[in-house]
């Protein structure tokens, strides 16, 4: 089970931002309103995750790394089956397969927190007594400690460390009830409260993409009732127009995806106002029936498939042309 799971991880724990991205999704999942991210060396050496979520009840933590640790795969041809399950129930045990891994964490209606841990293959997980408030703190030490031909992939402390912020970034814009504290190399890089307020929620666009963005940009809440579509969020003007993509943000029902359908409504808008080779930025939430969507078209990607794209991407398109006509000097 613990050569499954290497393969297994290999397909999804790429670099220190993977893991991120599994480890805040889980304490999101377990309902944390405050998530602080500590990590050293662009996280190869530290990722340390803390969140006031529910917590692990103690008898479950153990479990919670071996999930799914099951002789799933028998044979190599079964690999991609695999990769295209996906990480449902992996994530713990695939990351905990290529590092060295502390789960900690404190449930309600329990005397104490509890600690288990876990290094490369040997699942040698020992459970102990720590202190710990209500939720969960997962340690991830040395990632791809135990495969170097993994470990050689990684670029730059730096890059590493963009990739990683930008998971964060990414996740803190389409959670704004959550705080976030993200440290690197014991300096604070993000300190994010909790947005409510328009004008809050602005101040946390603002600080993660670019301060001038909210000076320039329209905001957009647009409602289709005859399509159950509704489009809000913020699009840049087009003389804060970009030269790289580096400032879109696109989600549907939360989940920040980098679609095709969707790129081709916004270029096509924006298409008469801008110049050649300069890109829109924006910050925009498309939400709609889930049924009208599935988003398992690649788990790891960030691709999705609309029942009915032409809807989809007529109101996009629409929406945002009538939007920018309407601020045209
Ligand atoms: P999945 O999230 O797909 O269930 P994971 O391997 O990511 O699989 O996590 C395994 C289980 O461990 C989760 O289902 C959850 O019960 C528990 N868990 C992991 N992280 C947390 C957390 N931060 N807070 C509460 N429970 C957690
Ligand atoms: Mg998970």
């Amino acid at each position: 089970p613990r050569l499954a799971n290497q393969i297994a991880a290999g397909e999804v724990v790429e670099r220190p931002a993977s893991v991120v991205k599994e480890l805040l999704e889980n304490s999101i999942d377990a309902g944390a309103t405050r998530i602080d991210v500590e990590v050293e060396n662009g996280g190869v050496r530290l990722i340390r995750i803390r969140d006031n979520g529910s917590g692990i009840p103690k008898d479950d933590m153990a479990l919670s790394l071996s999930r799914h640790a099951t002789s799933k795969i028998s044979a190599l041809e079964d690999l991609e089956s695999v990769a295209s399950l996906g990480f449902r129930g992996e994530a713990l045990a695939s990351i905990s397969s290529v590092s060295r891994l502390t789960l900690t964490s404190n449930h309600e209606g329990q005397d104490s927190g509890w600690k288990v841990f876990a290094e490369g293959r040997d699942m040698e997980t020992i459970s102990s007594p720590a202190p710990h408030p209500i939720g969960t703190t997962v340690e991830v030490r040395d990632l791809f400690f135990n495969t170097p031909a993994r470990r050689k992939f990684l670029r730059t402390e730096k890059t590493e460390f963009g990739h990683l912020e930008e998971v964060v970034k990414r996740l803190a814009l389409s959670h704004y009830d959550v705080a976030f504290t993200l440290r690197h190399n014991q300096r604070t890089i993000h300190q994010l409260r909790p947005a409510k307020t328009r004008v809050e929620m602005e101040r946390r666009v603002a600080t993660l993409t670019n301060p001038q963005l909210m000076d320039n940009a329209v905001v957009i809440d647009m409602e289709s009732e005859s399509s159950n579509l509704r489009l809000w969020g913020w699009v840049g003007l087009p003389t804060f127009s970009r030269a790289q993509t580096d400032l879109q943000y696109f989600y549907v029902n939360g989940r920040m995806v980098k679609d095709r359908l969707i790129a081709h409504a916004v270029r096509q808008a924006y298409r008469d106002v801008l110049y050649h080779g300069r890109h829109p930025a924006f910050v925009l939430y498309l939400e709609l029936d889930p049924a009208q969507v599935d988003v398992n078209v690649h788990p790891t990607k960030h691709e999705i498939r609309f029942r009915d794209g032409r809807t989809v991407h007529n109101f996009l398109f629409s929406t945002l042309n009538r939007t920018l006509a309407s601020v045209r000097p």
